[in-house]
């Protein structure tokens, strides 16, 4: 009556206590077998009564460890020798992709937190206390699978109580690869600005919160990379912290030691709360309830929003503990470059900037700066993608393994490939910026090898100017070109899985458009693999190229000038607007755009709210705070052909009488009208929303609930940011989707300098 059957797991499945689940399991119901991690995921060989092997099938699913997910399950007959009892084997060396999904780090679980609080405990006080339901993932792991001599712990040799731990079926730490303790695991060293060690171990910690606590800048070394901290109260230590990172007014992230500090500071609904708690433990943006708490305010100039993380590993929260105070907690870099993740490079490039470091010797393999988002409406706005959150995939059925998304210029990210899947890496940056620019190629190539994969395509933004097309037509010939703004939206599309017509709006700061003119204020009726450009913002002219794109003024100039209006542009003294204007007059270094972004700049700067922007974003940004919760009645806006007209808001709102907050509140009102009007014009069931723009919590919000009262279905980026940190996605989609439907896909050729 016996019966043998192999099962093939593939999904999440490795790294989160997944073999010894099966293990139990197994021998409970006295089945013969093994499991094995594998190249794909894992590999269950079971054999015994016929029933008993039913029972597994029908019992794993709910016995699966909360992160864990099991994409499919195959049966197999068995040809195999099968051993008398049950256990776990090493791991499988397969040919082919390895696309079992790694895990991205999870922040500490309250079991081990609880070890590492309890003066009992052997890990009293250890930093690097983890099991298989927490600890670092994706930052440590070389290659899959994923075991222990993959990882950057394999430097460190267990000692007899952890190994006895590692072995134990019934121990949270059987197969944890990253276990530790004081006696075998990875150290703190506190050193000074030239690197020499002045304490270690628990000693470090302490010092480290006594010079926070001195008002002192301290790097510290974490998951991810190196954050610097600044005691958050103290104006003159954050202000020297800007002074020395050459950060302008862009607000910055906080640790704070509990949930109950940061809800004495800001605003917590029941969403937001359970995202700080997670265990991808991400910075969420909060309103501030505005005074009462102790934070300077040079932490984030200006805004009513605050972005808030909790401890998400036990060297935080033990530092935090000691502090009792929040920390600002920023990226380890200067201005916009990659976070530091090594060493010495840390205390060379952050040499300038803290004060002291506070090290460890677990090597971090690949650099990821705090994942950020935001609730709106319930749901998340992804802006960053990075430590907690990357690895992610979502799934592109059909997909030919080793195709690249090569992703944008702004907040850029790659996305590989891989079983069925889009892989995505983490947040690699602006790549106007060397560092970032540097770091593109090589988180290609790590996401490939860690993959098991071969560049077999790629697909890049239409702008040949763009650091990653440039990149992605270097690595392979003739990569699938596929237009900014229809990238965003199959983004959406592949998020939900969405094959189209839909109406897709895409509004954004800039793309590349097919006409050569800059897009942003975009409808497009897109399937996957084509679109139309069904309608768009009425375009105006931005006179002095890139620098345009900084400067509010120079939008409001441009939109005025376009409506046919002689007034005076905000924030430009005289000679600064006749040289202006003899660029839009003469058409050189002038742009014509159809940009959301931008509009929103030139309203920005009509209201006063800021004509030269410190950083991207600041203008939007900052008319979203002016609306606050103001509710208004729309702008009036017309429609010339395919175009939507602005110049019937511009004029009531340059008439004036009416309070800055009101306009910015009638502006966002009226930009959700023209959504509602050019989707009735369309009449598709199904409306996408993507683009920078709808980071707009008031926008987005708007956006979804009047569309859906007209009828739409209304899809929204979940996983993925609305930003361009979704755009590698939406390039393999549509990249994909086209491949689909052509005979013969070209491989990659390597350079493709000579096409
Ligand atoms: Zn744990
Ligand atoms: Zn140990
Ligand atoms: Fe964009």
């Amino acid at each position: 009556m016996d019966e043998a059957v192999v099962l093939r797991v593939r999904g999440r499945v490795q790294g989160v206590g997944f073999r010894p689940v099966v293990f139990r399991l197994a021998r409970g119901l006295g089945l013969r077998g093994w499991v094995r991690n594998d190249a794909s995921g894992a590999e269950v060989a079971l054999g015994g009564a016929a029933e008993a092997i039913a029972r597994f099938q029908a019992e794993l699913p709910g016995l699966l460890p909360a992160a864990a997910r099991v994409e499919a399950i195959a049966g197999g007959a068995a040809g195999v020798e099968l051993p008398p009892g049950f256990e776990i084997r090493s791991s499988a060396e397969g040919a082919g992709a390895r696309v079992a999904l790694v895990l991205p780090d999870l922040a500490t679980c309250p079991a081990c937190l609880a070890e590492v609080m309890n003066p009992r405990d052997r890990r009293h006080r250890y930093p690097f206390t983890n099991c298989t339901h927490c600890g670092p993932r994706f930052s440590i792991v070389e290659q899959l699978p994923y075991d222990r001599a993959h990882t950057t712990m394999k430097g460190f040799e267990m000692c007899a109580a952890c190994a006895a731990e590692y072995r134990d079926p019934a121990d949270r730490r059987f197969h944890a690869q990253p276990n530790a303790c004081p006696v075998c695991g990875p150290r703190l060293t506190w050193a000074g600005p030239a690197g020499e060690a002045l304490a270690e171990g628990d000693e470090a910690l302490r010092a480290a919160a006594a010079a926070l606590g001195r008002g002192r800048i301290v790097a510290v070394k974490g998951l991810g990379g190196f954050h610097l901290m600044a005691d958050a109260r103290d104006g003159a230590a954050v202000r020297r912290l800007r002074e020395r990172k050459r950060r302008d007014e862009k607000p910055f992230a906080l640790m704070f030691p509990s949930r109950e500090a940061i809800e004495a500071a800001c605003e917590v609904s029941a969403a937001e709360g359970g995202w700080l708690e997670s265990q991808a433990a991400p910075i969420v943006l909060l309103r501030r309830r505005g005074g009462g708490d102790d934070l300077a305010a040079e932490v984030a100039p200006g805004l009513p929003w605050l972005g808030a993380m909790l401890p998400y590993t036990p060297l935080h929260h033990l530092l935090m503990a000691e502090l009792g105070f929040a920390v600002v907690a920023t990226s380890g870099n200067i201005s916009d470059e990659p976070i530091c993740i090594d060493n010495a490079e840390a205390l060379e490039r952050l040499g300038g900037i803290a004060d002291f470091f506070l090290l460890h010797d677990r090597p971090i393999v690949r650099p990821m700066d705090d994942s950020v988002l935001a609730v709106c409406e319930g749901g998340p706005i992804m802006m960053r993608r990075g430590r907690g959150l990357a690895p992610g995939t979502i799934a592109l059925p059909g997909a030919p393994d080793g195709w690249l998304g090569g992703g944008a210029q702004m907040k850029n990210t790659v996305a590989v490939t891989a079983g069925g899947n889009a892989v995505l890496g983490p947040h690699i940056g602006d790549l106007d910026h060397d560092g970032a620019a540097r770091l593109w190629p090589q988180t290609v190539r790590d996401l490939l090898d860690l993959h098991g994969l071969t560049l077999e395509r790629a697909a890049a933004d239409l702008h040949p100017d763009y650091a990653s097309s440039r990149g992605a037509a270097g690595l392979c010939a003739a990569p699938e070109l596929v237009q900014h703004h229809h990238a965003h939206i199959a983004a959406v599309m592949a998020e939900h899985g969405l094959e189209g017509p839909v109406l897709g709006i895409a509004w954004d700061g800039t793309g590349l458009g097919d006409d050569g003119t800059i897009w942003g204020g975009e409808f497009l009726v897109c399937t996957r693999a084509e679109y139309r450009r069904a309608a768009w913002l009425r375009p105006f002219s931005l006179a002095g190229g890139d620098a345009a794109a900084k400067e509010p003024r120079r939008a409001a100039l441009g939109v005025l000038r376009e409506m046919g209006s002689a007034a005076p542009a905000p924030g430009l003294s005289a000679e600064e607007a006749a040289a202006l204007e003899g660029l839009l007059r003469g058409g050189l270094n002038v742009a014509r755009t159809s940009s959301a972004g931008r509009l929103f700049d030139a309203v920005a700067a009509l209201l006063g709210v800021c004509q030269v922007m410190a950083h991207e974003g600041q203008a939007a940004m900052r008319l979203e705070a002016l609306a606050g919760e103001v509710a208004a009645p729309a702008y009036p806006f017309g429609w010339r052909g395919n175009e939507l007209d602005w110049q019937p808001m511009m004029e009531e709102l340059l008439a004036g009488g009416e309070e800055p907050a009101v306009a910015a509140a009638r502006f966002h009102a009226m930009l959700v009208e023209m959504m509602v009007a050019a989707a009735r014009r369309e009449g598709l069931a199904d409306v996408c929303l993507s683009g920078g723009c709808f980071q707009n919590r008031r926008l987005t919000a708007g956006a979804a609930r009047r569309l859906a009262e007209e009828g739409f279905r209304v899809w929204r980026h979940r996983d993925i940011p609305p930003n361009d940190g979704g755009i590698a996605l939406g390039q393999l989609a549509v990249a994909a989707a086209r491949a689909g439907r052509k005979t013969a896909g070209r491989a990659c050729q390597g350079g493709g300098d000579r096409a």
